[in-house]
């Protein structure tokens, strides 16, 4: 039933394009001083080592976060995604990787709500776990733990997502990044929005999904501009021509419902630098559209560009290091943290605080319906 791991995906070429637009999103939602509530349907373990041997057997985040670690000359927005993976590697060495679930918590403000759904019991353990050290860490460097900022459920997030909305304070980022390697994931992303939007139709909704050869994938797009947001952004990335036999993911995109209006020159900017750095072949491009409700109107812009040369390193301290660093997929899940919550604190600081996060375990009710048929296509990976 879950096959897929975001392990052996971590860090590559849509990861980039996802994490990137979601740090831009979190810095726009950072701009009103009214706290928001950040929700994730689709959290992953949170936090990858890219020395696992899943990272390791598929490379793919050498054509991914790799190719940007060393580079200096990097657009404004984009630096802001780089510096925050550099943050979590303070020897300089590429090792770590964040899940969408950390960058919420790094780029968040402390008063932001997260609220992150993972289904696959291995990677809810792991985030679970990920973020038990993250909060340990913040203990030791004496910073105060908000009280239930974080909420994690195993659970299904298309249901989650339905309970929370509208938010209590009215503004909420939503991100939908679901494996699609059941093909009906197209279809729950399509109707999971139309519900939200019909909960709450002011919110951000970010929408991740792989450009691929198979029909719902080709008519994904057009499908959620059917939906009824005022507005919405789309950007696709291409780093290879796809090959005869339509295997491989070599193209990725983001939606966006109820966008930043600063996003789209945001996306202007940055792009054409991440078709040069991140393209493989001639094949390489990227394409922009926006449109609105009232207009129904696409206007979509691609370029192109060539690689470029890597330079320079930038080094910073990270706030993952020392004693609270992170447990990572396929390491064992040791009790110490665990026990540490339940009251035997043995760090002085921690006996003072309230957990920061919460861990519900609803997997197991009847909460996620069986949802047909579940035939295994070709996904993401
Ligand atoms: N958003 C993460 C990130 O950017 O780091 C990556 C998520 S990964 C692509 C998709 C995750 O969704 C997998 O860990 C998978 O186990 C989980 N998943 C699959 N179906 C789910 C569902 N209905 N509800 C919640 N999680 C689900």
């Amino acid at each position: 039933m879950f096959s897929y791991r975001h392990a052996f995906h971590a860090g590559n070429h849509a990861d980039v394009l996802k994490h990137f637009v979601q740090v831009q999103l979190h810095q726009y939602m950072n701009q009103k001083d009214v706290a928001y509530t950040y929700i994730d349907t689709h959290s992953g373990a949170g936090v990858y080592a890219l020395d696992s041997a899943q990272a390791v057997k598929s490379g793919e985040y050498l054509d991914g976060i790799a190719r940007l670690w060393d580079r200096d000359d990097l657009p404004p927005a984009l630096a802001e995604y780089v510096n925050l993976v550099r943050g979590m590697n303070p020897s300089g060495r590429l090792r770590y990787y964040p899940g969408s679930p950390y960058v919420a918590e790094q780029v968040a403000r402390p008063e932001d709500r997260l609220r992150l759904f993972e289904l696959h019991p291995a990677d809810t353990k792991l985030l679970v776990e990920n973020f038990r050290k993250l909060e340990a860490h913040k203990a030791e460097q004496g910073e105060r733990a908000r009280g239930r900022r974080i909420l994690i459920d195993h659970a299904d997030g298309f249901h989650g997502l339905k309970a929370l909305l509208p938010p209590p304070s009215r503004r909420a980022l939503v991100l939908i990044d679901p494996p699609y390697e059941v093909k009906l994931d197209y279809k729950h992303v399509r109707d999971a929005l139309d519900e939200a939007l019909g909960r709450f139709p002011s919110g951000i909704y970010a929408v991740w999904y792989p450009v691929l050869q198979r029909m719902e994938s080709r008519q994904f797009a057009d499908r959620l501009k059917r939906l009824p947001a005022k507005e919405w952004l789309h950007v696709t990335l291409t780093v290879a021509t796809p090959g005869p036999d339509g295997t491989g993911m070599h193209s990725s995109g983001m939606y966006i419902l109820n966008p930043p209006y600063t996003l789209e020159a945001t996306l202007r900017e940055t792009m054409p630098y991440l078709v040069q750095v991140l393209g493989q072949d001639g094949g390489a491009t990227f394409r922009i559209e926006k449109g609105t409700q009232v207009t129904g109107t696409a206007i979509p812009r691609a370029t192109e560009a060539g690689p470029r040369k890597p330079v320079g390193n930038a080094r910073r301290a990270s706030p993952l290091s020392g004693a609270g660093s992170l447990r990572l997929p396929g390491q064992p899940f040791g009790d110490g943290p665990r026990k540490r919550e339940e009251g035997a604190a043995s760090a002085p600081a921690e006996k003072k605080r309230t957990p920061a996060f919460r861990y519900a375990d609803q997997a197991k009710q009847a909460s996620a319906p069986a949802r047909g048929p579940k035939r295994k296509v070709p996904g993401r990976g």
